[in-house]
């Protein structure tokens, strides 16, 4: 390490993701002489490259995909079966992230951040080594984020995890989706509506156990309507090659066997398509936080104060590394605030991030939104007796004329006497658009008063939102 050239500046961001980068460019906003160190080669990190981004481009196309199947109960005819070429999306989608990153490239440029390509390794008191070049600043951040958790079992090489589902040229015919935490839940959703014959292991009887129930029933009863099989209480052993396919002659399309037991059975079954769906894990590993002594949880992910500091002297960390709320809003906003409090002066000398009522969509068939506690939190924090929920159940006008009548269910948890707002559960078509604007009501203590005070959108499905008795 001695001899290394350095090169000094204010605030050194490892990590050119939502975080790293919105902390980054703020901070440049106050004439900081910043460095921005990215490892992969291209700048966005997860949102932009293999999560939010691309994730919504295949949602898109899934929805898009329902809308033909609807519209012949509109009128339209639409002769036979309607084509899909996943390859020509794929084409198309990673056109548009390369545009993105090129997007970031220029504007890092044009704020006078200083990107360095390399991986970054904190070595010292406010020293990091990327290659050969040790850089020098009084405030470090690290925004690192995290990476998909593949299962420590015989033959997981033979699946994907999330990152390399946005690897795949061609459409898989059946696929075996593991975990039912949202982002396993929106890829079978994709899969499923695009024509994949899609099946979801849980280990439990239910899927998406952080939401409130409503969502996670609604969501596995409509999964089933479109098709997506469950197997429930199951626990994934190995995967081994199909011998059909290893034989030689007899090709089988379906190259893997997946074996699990369930209900103390020892089942298995075949598929060309496994999707590791079982967690995330943070990027602490190889990142020299023992050289400054940065502490970390059980589970790896860096211990901030609500300053996102980590104890440290000059030493902050925010977004998925941190493990609090994993989303790219999140990881933006406590990014911008850090930066302002650092740089901006006397103004935001206290500034930073309130993660109470953050809302969050899952994209899946159909979407869903949820904001504030679920209702056992709700009963936990307030009481049985100090809570109310109110529920609509109805059928999207979308669905007049279809033979099917999927439901939209709006839950509202609110606390007694007040009746303030304290969650907002909603799933149904137009969930994912609707919850932003009551979020916003939820962040300035919205009473159940307040929404009924607000006279109805007609005819919405929202409206049922501010009309509930
Ligand atoms: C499939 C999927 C779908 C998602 N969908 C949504 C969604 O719909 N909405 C939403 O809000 N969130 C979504 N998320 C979550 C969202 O992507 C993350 O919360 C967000 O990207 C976190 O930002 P971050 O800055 O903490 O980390 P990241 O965006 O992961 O950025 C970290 C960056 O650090 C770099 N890095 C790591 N180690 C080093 C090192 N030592 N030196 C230099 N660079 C390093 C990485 O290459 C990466 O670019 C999704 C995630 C996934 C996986």
């Amino acid at each position: 390490m001695s001899g290394a050239a350095s090169k000094v500046f204010d605030f050194i961001v490892i990590g050119g993701g939502s975080g790293g980068l919105a902390c980054a460019r703020r901070a440049a906003s106050y004439k900081a002489k910043v460095a921005l160190i990215e490892g992969s080669g291209r700048l966005g990190g997860t949102c932009v490259n293999v999560g939010c981004v691309p994730k919504k481009v295949m949602f898109n196309g899934a929805s898009l995909k329902e809308s033909f199947e609807d519209a012949k109960h509109y009128g339209f005819s639409i002769p036979g079966e309607i084509g899909f070429n996943w390859n020509a999306i794929k084409q198309s989608r990673d056109a548009y992230v390369k545009r993105l990153n090129g997007i970031y490239d220029r504007n890092v440029a044009k704020d006078g951040v200083e990107y360095i390509e390399g991986m970054g390794t904190i070595v010292g008191q406010n020293k990091v080594k990327v290659n050969d070049t040790i850089y020098e600043a009084s405030k470090i951040l690290i925004a690192v984020g995290g990476r998909p958790t593949i299962p420590k079992i015989e033959g997981s090489e033979y699946g994907i995890d999330s990152d390399g589902f946005f690897d795949l040229e061609q459409q898989p015919k059946k696929v075996a989706v593991v975990g039912t935490g949202y982002i396993g839940i929106e890829m079978a959703g994709i899969f499923k509506t695009l024509g994949t014959d899609t099946t979801v292991f849980s280990r439990t009887d239910q899927i998406l156990r952080h939401h409130d129930s409503v969502i996670g029933e609604t969501m596995m009863e409509e999964m089933e309507r479109i098709g997506i099989k469950f197997v429930r209480r199951s626990g994934v052993n190995k995967v081994t090659k199909n011998d059909e396919v290893t034989a030689g002659d007899n090709r089988s399309e379906l190259p893997y066997v997946l074996h699990y037991d369930q209900d103390g059975k020892s089942l298995s079954d075949k598929f060309d398509c496994i999707l590791w769906a079982v967690g995330r894990h943070p990027n602490t590993q190889n990142l020299g936080l023992e050289s400054v002594g940065v502490k970390t949880d059980k589970r790896g992910h860096i211990i901030v104060d609500e300053y996102q500091e980590t104890g440290v002297p000059g030493v902050y960390s925010l977004g998925d590394v941190c493990g609090k709320s994993e989303l790219t809003p999140v990881a933006i906003a406590a990014g911008r605030r850090l930066a302002n409090r650092l740089f901006g002066g006397e103004t935001f000398k206290n500034d930073k991030l309130d993660y109470t009522n953050i809302p969050t969509v899952i994209f899946g068939h159909p979407p869903a939104g949820t904001c504030g506690l679920t209702e056992p939190e709700a009963c936990k924090k307030y009481g049985d007796e100090n809570i109310k929920v109110y529920r609509s159940k109805f059928v999207n006008m979308y669905n007049a004329l279809t033979p099917y009548k999927p439901p939209t269910i709006f839950k509202l948890i609110v606390t007694l006497p007040e009746e303030k707002v304290v969650g907002v559960h909603l799933i149904g078509r137009g969930s994912d658009e609707i919850l932003q604007g009551f979020g916003v009501a939820m962040k300035m203590g919205a009473t159940k008063k307040d929404f009924d005070s607000c006279v109805a959108i007609h005819p919405t499905s929202a409206e049922e939102l501010v009309t509930m008795v």
